[in-house]
């Protein structure tokens, strides 16, 4: 595919990409849009040049706050725009060729919260990041608990506290319980840490009893982002048991703006991990259901350059997302379009490669080196946490962009 837009060398946003998002700019309300290079097809512009004549839909969800109505038509629609738009772009002859402000440059718009997330869930599928978190906080013998290869543990999160890369994160305050204190204290937290993960948005919903299978179930998911799930792990420690996370996390989780599509991911499908031992019948699947997605964190503190501090990949996942939606499901419980379901911390096999502070610094026992502006065990107040993740392979490149969030001091 050869696309008359200018698209610079390793643009996460290339022709086989298509991802959607909400934009605004200083002269448009909130529509969709899809990124293309540095730039943004407005997509409501497209639609009135022409562009989707050929294919038959309510058009008002293109002007809309949020990507719920146009991701409820259904994949059927949802794909047949995105080919129409690659064909487009790849048309010399496109009635886009000619269309003003169709495309505008990504610097000049204001990306929004790309979905109205009705539930959020988290999971907690790494079994790199399990096994750290079993060996520092419970037993190195017995790392991961006896449920953990039986099925994909997860916890439902709150939706309203998601915010999109961009927006800044409070440093929370709470409880916490020192060492060598027997009762808690309150203070501003001071163990903030992101989680590397990533998230998936439900594209089609179930009715309450019913259940999605393994099988089945990439076609009720919509696409994926980036997702960093901020956690304050002081205030985790002394809260947690027995019920699990619950202020430690919800004070802001960040996404990226893009949701790219299952179908531009398809090419980067693998085999994952073994599972051993065996799981129940639901939980089996056949076929590739890992993806080989490369992820990177880097710490930005200000006025300073950004340093790498760890390279993970989503390929290591032990639970695959379909196996966490059957899982979801199983018991009955609907899923809604615009459902967020997240990885969980996403680790790999070394050191390099763990996707939180608490592992990179062990618990805050060593400091995790930056170029510039000093070191961390944790994120200090005014630092920027980003992550960037792209599937590369036979020089088809296809990138979620960034999400990045800044931590400001407690209010
Ligand atoms: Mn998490």
């Amino acid at each position: 595919m050869n696309t008359w837009v200018q698209i610079p060398q390793n643009s996460d946003f290339t022709i086989h990409n298509i991802p959607f998002g909400i934009f605004s700019t200083n002269n448009t309300n909130m529509r969709v849009g899809i990124a293309i290079g540095d730039e943004v097809l407005d997509l409501v512009l497209a639609e009135k040049a022409g562009a989707f004549k050929n294919i038959s839909f309510d058009i008002n969800v293109l002007e809309s706050k949020t990507l719920n109505d146009f991701i409820s038509l259904g994949k059927e629609i949802t794909s047949k725009i995105r080919e129409t738009i690659q064909q487009e772009l790849c048309n010399e002859n496109s009635v886009l060729k000619n269309t003003d402000n169709v495309l505008i440059l990504q610097n000049k718009v204001t990306m929004h919260l790309p979905v109205s997330v009705g539930d959020y869930t988290d999971f907690y599928s790494s079994i790199e990041h399990a096994t750290n978190v079993g060996i520092m906080f419970r037993d190195p013998a017995n790392a991961l608990l006896p449920n953990w290869k039986h099925l994909p543990v997860g916890y439902h999160g709150r939706a309203s506290s998601i915010i999109v890369s961009g927006e800044p994160v409070y440093r929370p305050k709470g409880q916490v319980l020192p060492p060598n204190h027997t009762t808690p204290i309150f203070q501003a937290s001071a163990r903030v840490d992101f989680e590397l993960e990533m998230g998936f948005v439900i594209g089609k919903e179930t009715k309450l009893g019913e259940t999605i299978n393994t099988e089945k179930a990439e076609e009720y998911i919509f696409g994926k982002v980036l997702f960093n799930d901020w956690s304050a792990r002081d205030i985790q420690k002394w809260e947690y048991i027995p019920l699990g996370p619950f202020l430690a996390k919800n004070f802001g989780s960040s996404m990226s703006p893009w949701i790219v599509t299952m179908e531009a991911l398809a090419p980067f499908k693998l085999q994952g991990p073994d599972q051993e031992p065996e799981v129940l019948p639901y939980l089996k699947c056949d076929g590739l259901k890992n993806y080989d997605i490369n992820l990177e964190v880097l710490i930005q503190p200000e006025n300073c350059e950004e340093t790498v501090v760890s390279k993970s990949n989503f390929k290591y996942m032990y639970w695959n997302m379909s196996q966490q939606l059957a899982h979801h499901t199983i018991n009955g419980c609907n899923v809604k379009v615009g459902d967020l379901m997240a990885s969980g911390t996403i680790s790999g096999k070394d050191d390099t490669s763990y996707g939180s502070m608490l592992e990179l610094s062990w618990a805050g026992k060593h400091t995790v080196k930056l170029n510039e502006g000093g070191e961390r065990k944790f994120i200090q107040d005014n630092d920027t946490v980003i992550m960037r993740g792209y599937c590369e392979k036979d020089g088809i490149r296809v990138g979620f962009g960034e999400v990045s969030s800044k931590l400001l001091p407690a209010l």
